[in-house]
């Protein structure tokens, strides 16, 4: 099916951070990026500059998945770079086809 995307957003601890899509309320999961989080039942409070910062390594990571392109990260000041970028990706689970 087209549009279906296989990971969502989830603000955690200050970034956004990409989930398998399948993933619902109160489940145990891992981010793209490896943190261990449980969805939380509730949205999370809106960021005060009104959108979640990325977290790159997800975002790198989702590309990837989906085969989109890497582009160049846009600096954005004053904001330092993580120094392990390259942080070495879980498996993520392959996501099912849609019987
Ligand atoms: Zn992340």
């Amino acid at each position: 099916m087209m549009g279906v995307r296989a990971y969502r957003w989830l603000p955690h601890e200050g970034l956004r951070h990409a989930i398998p899509a399948a993933l619902v309320a109160r489940d145990d999961g891992r981010t793209l990026c490896g943190l261990e989080v449980t969805v939380p039942h509730e949205p999370p409070p809106r960021s005060p500059h009104g959108c979640w910062p990325t977290c790159r390594c997800c975002d790198v990571a989702w590309r990837e998945s989906e085969g989109i392109r890497v582009f160049p990260w846009p600096r954005a000041a004053g904001e330092s770079e993580p120094a392990t970028a390259r942080t070495r990706l879980p498996s993520a689970p392959t996501p099912k086809a849609t019987a």
